[in-house]
């Protein structure tokens, strides 16, 4: 294509729509005519006031969720939100509750095990974690602080289809590798959490969306800098905030609104991930689906092969080919395709043509 870009599959940091690269190249050495950069810009400014609170207020709007929660902006990862989570709401009497769906999911848990008592309300690792198991409010502990789930699997390929029914206890997601991918009511969570390196823009800013009213209840006693209420305070800058990263949020979200917003993306991202799948399932066993079809993620599809050699072999093909990142995680093997928002349906079409091809000449 014109800027000799490769169909990228990256699990993440992933692929950024294109305009919005070029949007943020254009502005990076004079921002809006203010004779700096963003990057040289002082994080009192007005500008990026104004900018950070916009993007919160856009995010909050896209997500559906205009009122009575606030979407606080931190460093350090979703993987510091397995620890600020517990820090912030599991209390001394109380247990943590978590669903194990895959090795995010096990690490959340690890970290809330560290800080106080914790309990696993269901797993699939016994399924080598190939479905979602099933939950229901017989699952929870005594006195439960929260319940985790972990909405897609990135590692894995799996999602949940709907939203747990769980009612009695605060429902807690992280939506690192699905936020704004699908329309969801996220109405019955209290919280949900996402780095941004997947559907959100570049690593280095992570989102914590949280219900006012829970908010309150978090603890006091724990470092200011933890406190979740502390950058809800001080509209997340409390102290230098990751700015050029939130700006570039900014933009993606600005790109989610002029694709019609998420219910439209949820459309593309079915098809583009059912081009795929469909050849997985129409080759006869030459790719092997990981997940229970029922389960299966549109963001993070996974498949083996045969044997390693042709897993390899399909690998180092499809890079000649110009494609990108569709080894599987290091700890599983195997193929992945991760298929978020700004990975466009032309490079599904693409991928897909040559999964066919590959099976044609190997089978
Ligand atoms: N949770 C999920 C579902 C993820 O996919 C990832 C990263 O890929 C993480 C947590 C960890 O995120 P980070 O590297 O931002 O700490």
């Amino acid at each position: 294509n014109k800027r000799n870009r490769r169909y990228n599959f990256n699990p993440g940091p992933a692929a950024l729509p294109l305009e919005v690269l070029e949007e943020a190249q254009g502005q990076l050495v004079d921002y809006e005519g203010k004779g700096i950069s963003l990057l040289e810009m002082s994080h009192r400014s007005r500008t990026v006031e104004e900018l950070n609170h916009e993007t919160q207020i856009l995010l909050l709007t896209l997500l559906g969720l205009p009122q009575g929660y606030e979407a606080i902006f931190m460093g350090g990862g979703a993987s510091t939100q397995f620890a600020l989570l517990p820090m912030n709401f599991l209390k001394p009497h109380q247990t943590a509750n978590y669903v194990l769906t895959g090795s995010f999911a096990e690490k959340a848990y690890k970290e809330a095990s560290y800080l106080g008592s914790t309990h696993v309300a269901a797993s699939s690792k016994d399924h080598k974690w190939r479905c979602i198991p099933a939950i229901t409010e017989e699952s929870l502990s005594g006195d439960p602080a929260y319940l985790h789930i972990t909405m897609n699997n990135t590692i894995e390929g799996s999602r949940y289809t709907s939203i747990p029914e769980v009612t009695s206890t605060p429902l807690v997601a992280d939506m690192t590798s699905e936020i704004l991918s699908r329309k969801l009511d996220l109405n019955p969570f209290s919280m949900i959490y996402a780095g941004a390196q997947k559907n959100l823009g570049p690593a280095g800013v992570t989102v914590a969306i949280i219900r006012e009213s829970w908010l309150e209840l978090a603890s006091d006693r724990i470092p200011e800098i933890m406190r979740y209420a502390a950058f809800a305070t001080n509209k997340s800058l409390l102290n230098t905030p990751p700015v050029h990263a939130i700006y570039m949020m900014n933009l993606v979200l600005k790109w989610v609104e002029k694709q019609a917003g998420v219910e439209q993306l949820e459309k593309y991202n079915l098809v583009k991930s059912g081009l795929i799948y469909d050849v997985i399932d129409g080759s006869g066993g030459f790719y092997q689906g990981i997940i229970d079809a029922k389960d299966r993620s549109p963001m993070n599809i996974t498949w083996r092969m045969a044997n390693e050699d042709l897993e390899r072999q399909f690998i180092a093909e499809s890079e000649v080919h110009g494609f990108e990142g569709l080894a599987g995680h290091r700890s599983v093997g195997g193929l992945r395709a991760s298929a978020y928002n700004a990975v466009p349906h032309e490079a599904c079409q693409a991928l897909a043509e040559f999964m066919l091809d590959f099976a044609r000449r190997h089978g």
